[in-house]
This record gives structure tokens, C-alpha cells and sequence, in this order.
């Protein structure tokens, strides 16, 4: 991608605390001179008969054209009859697989000062498959699907992760000395693939021990690959070590070669237009899009600016332990980009 040419994104302020956070985003990437172009899109007032939800064909259109996106907290609202937002978009823009960078940021104390490591989830298939049904009263059954399409992709996308990132390790994390036929199709997927990475080192890791070692050590491990619900798990796991779901970004990787960046917490109805909202989480995302399109020097720009704001502590927002509003904090990046 040429710099010089500004690339179409889609931006999904979202709910709640969304379009203050995506404000934050907005001014730090004019600040920082990004050259990403915002095509915004907005959660409907009614159900698309198309999405059969509040998400317009529009808004799934935007993201398919222009391949990148970023997406704010989305709530999920009460009533029947049509599909959750967050489903809406995994199911019709094929996410299948979510990344989530996890590393300690500076200045910001906690257990743990040297976690640097990237879960990689399998998004679309395993127990979440929605297959639930009871067989008899009182004995239900819920369907485990593991196919060896969706394992090799999200392999791939480990791999060619580990790969442009310059790291040096995956680990597949299972259960397949229990789960055999489909943690075990799951593993063998994720061999085939390392076969064709002989630079990148590989192993197994049973999810109890990950679990454990994860605790003791974070440093133990660099890029982690799993299937959906061990990943649902391990990565607010990993959110928990560097301070919780605040500061934490996520990307999501979908057919056709899109990526749709998203903090991963929720719309926060409880703080929601106080000014009190810390756009980390968002920012963070907002710097794995850019890395996705390999605008890396962008990328260090923006995150740099929001690791020595934390680090120097003088403007940290109110989950931080700190003072500042969301305005305040935002301007104290520009300052230092
Ligand atoms: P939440 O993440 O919105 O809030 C949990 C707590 O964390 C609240 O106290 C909130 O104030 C705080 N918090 C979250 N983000 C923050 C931020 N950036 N800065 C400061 N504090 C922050 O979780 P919830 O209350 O369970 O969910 C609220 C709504 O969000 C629900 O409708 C839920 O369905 C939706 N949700 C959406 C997503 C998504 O779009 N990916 C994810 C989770 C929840």
C-alpha cells in the first residue's frame, strides 16, 4: 500500500461509549496524519430485512469493498426476531479467526511486566456452533465441530502471522489427549501447516498446562493458536494479565482477506457520554489495522504516543486509577505523537 494514497477503512462507531471512543480515534489519526480515510457507518434504527438485523447490506457492503474496517462496542439489543450485531457480522463477513496482541504496557503496573504474546481464536465452528438439543428429559447434547477447512485456515493465519511479525514460535493449545477426533483433526491441521514454516518453531500445549503456565509465566509463550472456545477463554485470560479488557485490542480476520479491527470490550452504558471512556482498547485496535495493511511506521507512531501518555502517568483516565477525561487523555496523545 502506497502512503501516499489515503486507503477507504470502514468505521462502525458503535454503541455507548463507541462514538466517544471513535472520536478519539478520529482526531489522533488526523493529529498523527494517517493517511486512512473514514467511510462511517451507523447502527440502524430498524431491522434490515437483508441482515435480518439492525446492521444495513450497506454497512456489510462497505466492509467487503473496502476490505478493513474498525468497530466500536456494539450492544446487543433486547427484543426477537433478529440477529445480534456481533453475530450478524461474524456470520456474513466470515470472521474466522480473532487476534488478539496482549502485552504489558509500561509505566502501568502490574503482576507482570513482560508479557508479550498473541492468542489466535478460531471463530466460527467448535462448541460454538449453536447445536444444542435435548436427547431424552434430563440428558441433553451439545455438538463439538471441528472441520479440517476452518483448522487449517486459522493455522495459516498463526503462521503467516508468526511470519510477517517476526516471531518465533506458535504453540497449538488442545485437549486432544481427551478430545480426540477433534482436537486431534484440530493438531494435525496445525502440523501440515508448520511443515511449510520450518523457520518458525512449533509445539503443543494441553490448555490445563497452558493455563498454569500462563499464570506463572506469561514469557512462556509468543503466538498461542486454538480452537474457539479455549481461545473465548484464554485470551481474557492473557486480557487479565496486562490489566483488563480496557487496554486490550482485537482483530478479526475474514474471507476474502478482510480485517475488521474492534476493542473487545463492550458499549459501557454505565459511563457512556460522561466524557469518562478510555479509547486504549480502540486506539490499540485501530494500530493492528494499520500494522494488517503494513503501515508499521504509522502503526509506532500512534502506539508509541499512547504507551508514553500511560507510561508518564500525568493524564490517565478513571479505570486507570487516573483523573482525565476521555477528551483529555486523547489531546495528551496528539501532544505526544
Ligand atoms: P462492558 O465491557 O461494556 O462494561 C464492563 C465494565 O467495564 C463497565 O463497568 C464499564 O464501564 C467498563 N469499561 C468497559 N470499557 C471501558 C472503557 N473503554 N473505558 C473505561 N471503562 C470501560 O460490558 P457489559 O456491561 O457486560 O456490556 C454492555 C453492552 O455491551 C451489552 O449490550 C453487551 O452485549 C455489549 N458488548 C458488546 C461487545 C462487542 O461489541 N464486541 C463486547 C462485549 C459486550
Amino acid at each position: 500500500f502506497s502512503t501516499a494514497t489515503p486507503i477507504t477503512a470502514t468505521l462502525f462507531p458503535g454503541d455507548g461509549i463507541g462514538p466517544e471512543i471513535a472520536e478519539s480515534v478520529k482526531q489522533i489519526f488526523t493529529a498523527a496524519q494517517i493517511p486512512i480515510e473514514w467511510e462511517e457507518h451507523f447502527v440502524g434504527t430498524e431491522v434490515d430485512p437483508r441482515t435480518q438485523s439492525f446492521l444495513t447490506w450497506e454497512s456489510l457492503e462497505s466492509v467487503r469493498r473496502n476490505k478493513v474496517g474498525l468497530k466500536g462496542p456494539m450492544a446487543t439489543s433486547i427484543g426477537k426476531g433478529h440477529r445480534s450485531l456481533n453475530l450478524t457480522l461474524r456470520k456474513e463477513l466470515n470472521l474466522y479467526a480473532n487476534v488478539r496482541p496482549c502485552f504489558s504496557l509500561p509505566g502501568y503496573k502490574t503482576r507482570y511486566d513482560n508479557v508479550d504474546l498473541v492468542t489466535i481464536r478460531e471463530n466460527t465452528e467448535g462448541e460454538y456452533s449453536g447445536l444444542e438439543h435435548q436427547v431424552v428429559r434430563g440428558v441433553v447434547e451439545s455438538i463439538k465441530i471441528i472441520t479440517r477447512s476452518a483448522s487449517l485456515r486459522v493455522a495459516e493465519h498463526a503462521f503467516q502471522y508468526a511470519k510477517a511479525h517476526g516471531r518465533a514460535r506458535v504453540s497449538a493449545i488442545h485437549k486432544a489427549n481427551i478430545m480426540q477426533k477433534t482436537d486431534g483433526l484440530f493438531l494435525q491441521c496445525c502440523r501440515e501447516v508448520a511443515e511449510k514454516y520450518p523457520e518458525i518453531k512449533y509445539e503443543e500445549v494441553v490448555i490445563d498446562n497452558c493455563c498454569m503456565m500462563l499464570v506463572k509465566n506469561p514469557a512462556l509463550f509468543d503466538v498461542l493458536v486454538m480452537p474457539n472456545l479455549y481461545g473465548d477463554i484464554i485470551s481474557d485470560l492473557c486480557a487479565g494479565l496486562i490489566g483488563g479488557l480496557g487496554l486490550t485490542p482485537s482483530c478479526n480476520i475474514g474471507e476474502g482477506g478482510i480485517a475488521l479491527a474492534e476493542a473487545v470490550h463492550g458499549s459501557a452504558p454505565d459511563i457512556a457520554g460522561k466524557n469518562m471512556a478510555n479509547p486504549t482498547a480502540l486506539l490499540l485496535s485501530a494500530v493492528t489495522m494499520l500494522r494488517h495493511l503494513e503501515l508499521n511506521d504509522k502503526a509506532d507512531i500512534v502506539q508509541n504516543a499512547v504507551l508514553k501518555t500511560i507510561a508518564e502517568g500525568h493524564y490517565r483516565t478513571i479505570d486507570l486509577g487516573g483523573k482525565a477525561s476521555t477528551t483529555d487523555f486523547t489531546k495528551a496523545i496528539c501532544d505526544n505523537l
